[in-house]
């Protein structure tokens, strides 16, 4: 995963800065993670304050996104969560519209079945799958 960011970084023309090198780090360190552009300048500075500018997060992430580095979900207008785009080939998100928060939920066979069912009679041949479902939980998480 580090590499095939460092690739990308290459590819790109763009050097493995200090501030590139530490998010990259943090986002690997924190698998799974379902993150805010804040939520990253937050732990940055906490690690070691004033490294990485808010200005450089938002611009570093938004690149991660474009070469395919990252996941951006859009959870209500003007609000988004960020997430490492690994190779797994789907994600299924319950995703609170309230307090932002998008949980991950593994998606059973019967689920994976009737996609295929849906692909299948459309002849259409996938290559991966987000499902998202938009609400709120009823019980404070
Ligand atoms: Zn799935
Ligand atoms: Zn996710």
């Amino acid at each position: 995963m580090r590499e095939r960011f460092y690739r990308i970084l290459l590819e790109q023309n763009l050097k493995l800065t200090r501030p590139r090198k530490a998010m990259i780090d943090l986002l690997l360190a924190k698998r799974g993670w379902h993150f805010q552009a804040e939520d990253v300048l937050n732990e940055l500075n906490e690690a070691s304050p004033g490294v990485v500018s808010r200005a450089t997060v938002y611009r570093t992430l938004e690149m991660m996104v474009a070469s395919g580095m990252l996941l951006k979900t859009r959870v209500h207008e003007n609000s988004y969560r960020y997430e490492l785009a690994d190779t797994e080939g789907h994600h299924h998100h319950l995703i609170d519209v309230n307090s932002g928060e998008v949980i991950e939920f593994s998606g059973d066979k019967e689920l994976h079945r009737m996609l295929k069912r849906i692909c299948t009679a459309q002849g259409f041949e996938e290559s991966y799958h987000v499902l998202e479902v938009f609400g709120t939980f009823k019980k404070k998480r």
